[in-house]
């Protein structure tokens, strides 16, 4: 077997083998947090591509930005809102007394409202109850739990875009992840791509750009965005303050993902409970029948108190399989490498249903039993149990 990376299937929609070339992509859907730093840590030839853009005379008014989790897509649509913004921009009251590669400067108002996260015309629209807006005469319960992005969200979207900015020069609207719309609102969201308000701008982000409809896709400017070699976070990480050996194991920690590093970097301790979940991981997949299910319990219980460490926890046994499938696809193991799939789904499957909220036991206990036997190279930590089948 070639070497081989799980990613997002075009064809199957699903997170699957992909050979060489794809990228590893995470096969979470979720938004990834925004750090407090301006601009990202690596990908210098996006922000030069996104500040070309700007410049231009006719910005593109979507862009979507492909790309695994915690990559920096999130800072590099707001770098975007921030150079189209920006006093010393094209069109702006200072323009002309900075050069292009001194923009965003940062220090305007429009800058410092976006970095904040304050700015009224700088909106992210994610699943949940922001913008809904029921049919006219209509009205619906709040769904501030649901998964997608609904078209009352989008319908509400569409009714603030239509009006001109508050203050910005471009309204900047990331949708994020942009492949939870559900149909309806994706197809809603396309009508007013294809017809686009000129005072507003929109940024798609997705770690699954294949499962967002092409008529979509084809109405965006596409930049791929790409993890981060180790060494890039680590210097950026010794840039920004962070003393050498702390950057140097969050860089090691991340897996080329600088917002996971700034993360690690900013809460060391985090780095020791992702050691002490892995070496929790190695021996659950080790063990019997019996002390699966005693650990899908004790998820289960802690998920009506805590469900931030039940996430934790998820994360941490996808890091595993991903671990696991790399070193099955290293060594050509295709049998090894097709069971860590089928575990990384099984996980993927287990936080859908969780926030889906299906019964925390059942969809643990699903996950849990949808794990290869305690093989793997793992530890078990008794004799073979032949009642696991
Ligand atoms: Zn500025
Ligand atoms: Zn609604």
């Amino acid at each position: 077997m070639e070497a081989v990376h799980p990613g997002y299937c075009g064809f199957t929609r699903d997170i699957t083998l992909h050979r060489l070339g794809a990228h590893v992509w995470c096969a979470r859907g979720r938004p990834g947090r925004l750090g407090t730093v301006q601009a990202t840590i690596g990908h210098d030839a996006i922000i030069r591509e996104l500040r070309t853009l700007a410049a231009s005379s006719d910005p593109p008014h979507a862009l979507l930005f492909a790309g695994p989790d915690h990559t920096g897509r999130a800072l590099l649509a707001r770098y975007y809102a921030m150079l189209l913004n920006c006093d010393f921009g094209p069109g702006g009251p200072r323009a002309g007394e900075r050069a292009g590669d001194a923009l965003p400067c940062g220090e305007c108002r429009p800058c410092r409202l976006i970095a904040e996260g304050v700015h009224p015309d700088v909106i992210t629209l994610t699943p949940g109850d922001l913008l809904c807006k029921p049919r006219e005469g209509d009205s619906h319960a709040k769904h501030a739990d649901s998964r997608d992005i609904r078209i009352c969200q989008i319908r509400g979207l569409i009714e603030l875009t239509a009006r001109f900015p508050f203050e910005a020069r471009y309204r900047a609207v990331t949708i994020d992840p942009a492949e939870r719309m559900n149909r309806d609102a994706a197809n809603t969201l396309l009508k007013t791509l294809e017809e686009p308000p000129g005072h507003t701008v929109f940024t798609l982000l997705t770690a699954a750009p294949e499962a967002i409809p092409e008529t979509i896709v084809s109405r965006c400017r596409r930049i791929d965005v790409t993890t981060v070699d180790r060494g890039t976070i680590e210097a950026g990480l010794v840039a920004r303050g962070f003393p050498a050996d702390v950057a140097e194991a969050a860089a090691e920690a991340a897996r080329g993902r600088p917002g996971i590093a700034m993360t690690f970097a900013a809460q060391p301790d985090l780095m020791g409970d992702r050691e002490r979940l892995a070496e929790r991981c190695r021996e659950i997949a080790g063990a019997n029948i019996r002390e699966r299910f005693r650990y899908a319990n004790e998820l289960a219980e802690r998920w009506r108190q805590d469900r931030g460490s039940v996430s934790r926890e998820l994360e941490a046994w996808e890091s595993f399989w991903e671990t696991e499938l790399a070193a099955a696809a290293a060594r050509r193991d295709e049998a090894a490498a097709m069971e860590a799939l089928g575990a990384l789904r099984a996980v993927r499957l287990a936080e859908e249903d969780l926030l889906a909220q299906v019964v925390a036991r059942m969809a643990l206990e699903n996950m849990l039993l949808s794990f290869p036997r305690g093989t793997l190279g793992a530890r078990p930590r008794e004799a073979p149990d032949n009642s696991y089948v």
